[in-house]
């Protein structure tokens, strides 16, 4: 494929940092004498996260340029039997012509929740309560969760749950799993984080040698699942067979994740294996359209609280919407266990892993040890770290890779920037987790009362037998 000339490429990257607005095709057209290439990024039918819809493409090829320059997948080499495509479905937002889309799951959670044997359960990821009342007029930045749990209830689901809990419990076995590296050495360090999806699609093509670096805890989504269809199903009484569980996400990636053979620990338990731990999977952009279908005006709703059990999240859990704020969950939690003593004050708010900024470096005292970190967003910065990181000794102890641009807030699935810059609009719905990490009781994952429950009633403890089946792949 034709490389591009570094104006246009810094260009397109700037688009995708959320630098400068998204230039319609006319601008990009003109620019650097840039000719239509008339194809799209070739996505197969058989995508489980992305689709072409031809009749919308003006065949521009942008995708192609996108994908190729700034996502640095499209073009690079792979094995013959795979899709050059990591689902990020960053294409998605960045594609002007409405082309590119999540692949459109609406109809499947509507037949779900029209449907009395079901009894369908919605799992809210944190980044998404930041975002959703865009699509209905509500200032950007806003958290909605309490509306958008009234909003389900409405809609007709029959618990509402919160994914917050689900990272929780991702960060008690990360943090657990991290320490036990240290400690036993293990496996290899630095250890990776795991809880992207796209992220770890990309290593699994590009970068084979790097997977014993990843942790084998699941991602809060997949965590959630697995939960929902064993811990809270018993407690509840309810076959697991008769769940529809659906995550609202702010992932396309994620429409992929659920698909894996590794998603099926409920499967295992009740030796059913046609079960799966989460069966659908719907954007932002799909709840609003669902909710809008359904008349469901978001904006005129009053709040109403989480289901039990699984609907309380930490400060701690919250945060892991945004790029940081992985490594800043797992580290408070890791402190804890190295130490046994809660984190110092500025673990509350790790200056060094937060904002938007490409790469950042930091290193943190974790009393008994300091760790070196890396916070990477964006798969091109991160295919250059890896890069660079291998032609020179790398000292890192852990490393955190989101794959979209300031973590899932960024997200393939959010609603696309109206109005405002897209970097500015992340800020917003940034400073909406931290605030909400701010007001938090709990902003320690071990001090999430419904996380001391599920490990006290049902799990034993971090890296136990259990949790080791449930939790980790
Ligand atoms: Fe999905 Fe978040 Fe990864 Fe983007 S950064 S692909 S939204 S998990």
């Amino acid at each position: 494929m034709k490389k591009l000339s570094t104006t246009r490429r810094e260009m397109l990257r700037s688009t995708a940092l959320g630098l400068a607005a998204a230039p319609t095709v006319c601008a990009l057209a003109q620019f650097d004498g840039f000719a239509p290439q008339g194809l799209p990024v070739p996505l197969s039918r058989n995508n489980p996260a992305v689709q072409h819809i031809a009749d919308n493409c003006i065949e521009c090829g942008r995708c192609r340029l996108f994908c190729n320059e700034v996502i640095s997948v499209f073009g690079e080499p792979i094995p013959d039997d795979e899709e050059p495509c990591i689902h990020c479905g960053q294409c998605t937002i960045f594609c002007q012509a409405d082309a590119l889309a999540e692949r459109y799951d609406v109809p499947h959670a509507v037949k779900a929740l029209n449907n009395p044997e079901k009894i369908v359960i919605a799992s809210l990821s944190p980044a998404v309560r930041v975002s959703l009342g865009e699509l209905f007029g509500i200032k950007p930045g806003t958290n909605v969760e309490g509306k958008i749990a009234a909003a389900l209830k409405k809609a007709g689901f029959d618990y509402v749950l919160d994914t917050t809990f689900g990272a929780d419990m991702t960060v008690m076995e990360e943090a657990a799993e991290l320490v036990k590296r240290l400690n036993e050495k293990n496996k290899p360090l630095p250890m990776f984080t795991s809880c992207c999806p796209a992220w770890v699609r990309f290593a699994e093509l590009f970068y084979p040698k790097l997977l014993p670096h990843i942790s084998t805890t699941k991602s809060p989504i997949a965590i959630q699942g697995a939960m929902v269809k064993t811990y809270f199903a018993e407690k509840h009484k309810i076959d697991a067979g008769k769940i529809v569980h659906i995550a609202l996400t702010p992932c396309t990636a994620k429409k992929a994740e659920i698909l894996l053979p590794n998603q099926s620990a409920a499967a295992t338990v009740y030796n059913k294996p046609e079960l799966r731990d989460t069966d659908i999977v719907l954007t932002a952009r799909e709840l609003g359209a669902m909710l809008m279908a359904k008349k469901i005006d978001l904006k005129s709703l009053d709040d109403a609280p989480f289901d039990a059990l699984m609907g309380t999240g930490s400060g701690a859990g919250i945060i892991f919407g945004s790029t940081g704020g992985v490594s800043e969950a797992v580290l408070r939690t890791a402190y804890k266990f190295l130490n046994d003593k809660d984190p110092p004050e500025d673990f509350y708010n790790l200056k060094p892993v937060r904002g938007l900024r490409s790469v950042r470096y930091a290193e943190v005292d974790l009393g008994i040890q300091k760790l070196r970190l890396a916070q990477l967003h964006g798969i091109g910065d991160t295919r250059s770290f890896l890069e660079t990181a291998a032609k020179g000794k790398s000292d890192f102890t852990f490393v955190e890779v989101m794959a979209c641009q300031g973590g899932c807030i960024g997200g393939g699935g959010q609603p696309k920037p109206v109005n405002l810059d897209p970097l500015d609009l992340k800020q917003l719905r940034l400073g909406a987790l931290y605030r909400r990490d701010a007001e938090c009781k709990a902003r320690l994952s071990y001090e999430n009362p419904d996380v001391k429950a599920v490990y006290a009633d049902f799990l034993g403890k971090p890296l136990g037998e259990k949790a080791e089946k449930l939790l980790h792949i």
